[in-house]
Order: structure tokens, then C-alpha cells, then sequence
């Protein structure tokens, strides 16, 4: 849906041989609002895969993979998964979480921390949104929290940290255990200390639309000393297989619940394609984050429209641009307006606790009126570290000829 690039707007002059500027209609291309990045060394990596005899998990790259991202995360260990929702299914079967029990989690985010939830027979408590960041607060989580509360699943939006120090007092208080869904945090920190590192447990994800990209995939990050061997034989379909490999027992067997989560080697050798470039895709996803906002500032403020913004003490990895416009009616003007200019805007989620399965599967303790009101004025950009400078000219130009007030509902 995002990326159609053979699409294309009409516009332009050029000049014709005699030098008299004659209409041309000229297809520019679609600018999509992710597009993965190709640092070159997925394809020699991939193939020297098929040149082995290890296509299947937990080989060289693999190896190589987990080392990389806890370099990046601090982690105290890595187990890379078939995805992001894996990761958090399988935070889900170590926890143990059966059904009565509850999990507070934010409306404002991707199914699949929900679903992590309910896939146990557990209730997903959906609450409401902090207008300057979208995440969950404290405060909010706690007015939510109830005996049956066994943890609380966070989602750092655009890789912007929630309050971990204030969220995590409170999961020390009422002994609550915390996980961090962390699908667009790799390369955030919350004052100084990478995402990932703070939960329990943690959740990536190497989906094409996150900072680094395996196609479909994700990691577990473990912070709890005790619990990486049991994450390690639930990953490989409820075996000692890893242990055995690695010669701690010499006959492998089941010997708890499992599933098959470990990727396969042609994966794995993609992500640490990626993750070797990881700084210099950062850099670029972080020149084109500033340069919106620096050069949308004054239209924004002429046009009453709020652009993101990132509290002090919080490192953000350049996930996501988005802004918020005054009304409901400007976000789909706004949409259909950049459309008009080959430009791919979008809105983000659609709150879960008004979703069907929200409905039937979740519980919603209190209004979450932030989130409804915000998500139906939001709108994303482009970012991607491809995107060149002239085609980002075309993204603020298309956005600051919006004319604020002529969206119609
Ligand atoms: C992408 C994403 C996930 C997991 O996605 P997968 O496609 O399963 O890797 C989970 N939560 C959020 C917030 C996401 O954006």
C-alpha cells in the first residue's frame, strides 16, 4: 500500500531544445513513508549461506547477530525470534501468564502488544496516552492497576522513551513485572541507557518498516539473569537442543512448553548486514528527523500544528516523524493533499481498546481520550535513510502548502 513506486503526479516544465519552456508531463516517483536500506553486504552474506550447509537457526550469523545487538542494547542476553510479536509471545510463556490474570498496556500501539497478551488467555487493560510523547505515564498505569495486575507491557512510540524511572518504581512498588516493547527503540536511550535494557524482558523487531530489517523477524532481550536458559529451550520448541549444542547435556530432549521462534540463517545473515551499518543509517534517519524540524517549525506554528517532540532526558533513534494537526478533517486533508504530491503520509494506530478484539478480548478501565483524540489528528512522514535531500524537499513542500482549515470531514 505504501510504496507504489511507479505512480506518479505530473508537474514540472523542462526546457525544450529551442529553449522555450513547453508543459511536459514528467512521473516523478512515489516517496513511500519507509523503504528499507541496502548497505550491499545482505547479498554476499545470504550467499554464503547457501554455499554452507547451515541454512537452518542458531548458526555463525546468528552468533553474530546476538553479540551486535547486545552491544547495542546492553541486554544481558539476545535471542533473536521469527518476529517482534514472537519476541513478546514468548515474554508472555515466560512470565506465565494464565487467564484472570492482567496486563496494563498502552490503546496507543501495534496489535501485537495486545495480542501478546490474550494469545495466554490474559486480559490486555488498555490506557490512555500522554499528549507529548503518545506512551503511557506512571499515573496512568497506575490508575489501572487492580490484584489481578501481574505486569505492565510498555511501548516506547517512535523509540521515545516512556518514563522508565517513574514506571519503574511503580512495578517495584506493587511488584509488578515490566516489559518493554521495544519494536522502535533500537538506538533509544532514557538517560544515557539504551531501550531494551530496563524490562524484564524486551521485544524488537526487524519487520522492513523498523530501523533495521531482516524482512520478518525480531529478539527477545533477557535482563533477568535466571530466565535465558528457560527463553532459550521454549525458542527451540521446548528443548534442551541449545544446551546439547553447546555440550551442558548430552542428549537433548523436551522438557517445557515451546514453540519454534528461531530464524533461519538466511535471516539472520541479513540483520547483521544491517546491524554492521546500524550507525550510519542511524546518522542518515537522524539528518532527516532534525531537518524537519527545523524547517517545518515556522509553517507549523503559523498553521497550529504541533510537530513531535522529545523530552530531554530521552535519546530518540529517529523511528518516526510525525505531527499532530488541529483537527480530524485536516489529517485526511493533510493525507490527501501530500498524495496529490507523490508524497506517502499516513496516520498511525487506530486505539485497540475501540477495536473489535479490544472490545471482546481487553478491558478498558477509564476513557482513553487522549489517544482517540490524537490519533485521529496524527500524521507520519517519510524517514528512511535513503531518502534523498531533494526528494525530502518535496516531502516539506508538499507539507507546508497544506492550507490548515481546508480538510473536510
Ligand atoms: C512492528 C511492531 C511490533 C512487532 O512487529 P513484527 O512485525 O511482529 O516484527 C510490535 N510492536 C510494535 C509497536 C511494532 O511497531
Amino acid at each position: 500500500m505504501v510504496s507504489h513506486r511507479t505512480e506518479g503526479v505530473y508537474g514540472e516544465t523542462q526546457l525544450s531544445a529551442n529553449r522555450i519552456p513547453v508543459p511536459q508531463l514528467i512521473v516523478l516517483p512515489v516517496i513511500p513513508l519507509c523503504d528499507p536500506f541496502v548497505t550491499g553486504l545482505e547479498r554476499p552474506y545470504v550467499e554464503s549461506v547457501l554455499a554452507s550447509d547451515h541454512w537452518h537457526g542458531d548458526g555463525p550469523f546468528t552468533k553474530r547477530a546476538h553479540a551486535l545487538l547486545q552491544q547495542l542494547t546492553d541486554a544481558r542476553s539476545v535471542l533473536t525470534t521469527t518476529s517482534g510479536t514472537h519476541a513478546l509471545e514468548l515474554a508472555s510463556l515466560l512470565l506465565e501468564l494464565v487467564p484472570g490474570d492482567e496486563v496494563v498496556c498502552p490503546t496507543f500501539t501495534f496489535s501485537s502488544t495486545a495480542t501478546a497478551i490474550a494469545i495466554r488467555g490474559a486480559t490486555p487493560v488498555f490506557v490512555d496516552s500522554d499528549p507529548a510523547t503518545m506512551n503511557v505515564t506512571a499515573d496512568l498505569v497506575a490508575a489501572a492497576v487492580t490484584e489481578r495486575t501481574r505486569a505492565v507491557y510498555v511501548m516506547h512510540y517512535g523509540g521515545v522513551a516512556v518514563d522508565l524511572a517513574a514506571i519503574g518504581d511503580l512495578c517495584r512498588e506493587r511488584g509488578l513485572l515490566l516489559v518493554e516493547d521495544a519494536a522502535h527503540g533500537l538506538g533509544g536511550a532514557y538517560r544515557g541507557q539504551p531501550l531494551g535494557s530496563f524490562g524484564t524482558y524486551a521485544a524488537l523487531s526487524f519487520h522492513d518498516t523498523k530501523n533495521a530489517s531482516m524482512g520478518e523477524g525480531g529478539a527477545l532481550l533477557v535482563n533477568h539473569g535466571g530466565a535465558r536458559d528457560r527463553a532459550e529451550i521454549i525458542r527451540e520448541k521446548g528443548t534442551n537442543r541449545s544446551q546439547f549444542l553447546r555440550g551442558v547435556v548430552d542428549k537433548y530432549t523436551w522438557t517445557d512448553h515451546g514453540s519454534s521462534y528461531l530464524p533461519s540463517e538466511l535471516l539472520t545473515a541479513v540483520l547483521c548486514a544491517q546491524l554492521e551499518s546500524f550507525d550510519a543509517m542511524q546518522a542518515r534517519r537522524h539528518e532527516v528527523w532534525d531537518r524537519y524540524k527545523a524547517e517545518l517549525a515556522s509553517w507549523a506554528q503559523a498553521s497550529g500544528v504541533e510537530l513531535m517532540t522529545v523530552p530531554d532526558d530521552r535519546q530518540h533513534p529517529a523511528h518516526l516523524f510525525y505531527l499532530v494537526l488541529p483537527t480530524a478533517a485536516d489529517q485526511s486533508g493533510f493525507i490527501a493533499h501530500l498524495r496529490d504530491q507523490g508524497v506517502i503520509g499516513a496516520f498511525h494506530y487506530q486505539p485497540l481498546d475501540a477495536s473489535p478484539a479490544g472490545r471482546a478480548l481487553g478491558r478498558t478501565p477509564y476513557p482513553c481520550d487522549v489517544a482517540h483524540d490524537r490519533a485521529a489528528r496524527l500524521v507520519r512522514l517519510p524517514v528512511y535513510p535513503g531518502l534523498s535531500s531533494t526528494d525530502q524537499d518535496r516531502v516539506l513542500d508538499a507539507a507546508t502548502t497544506y492550507a490548515v482549515g481546508s480538510g473536510r470531514a
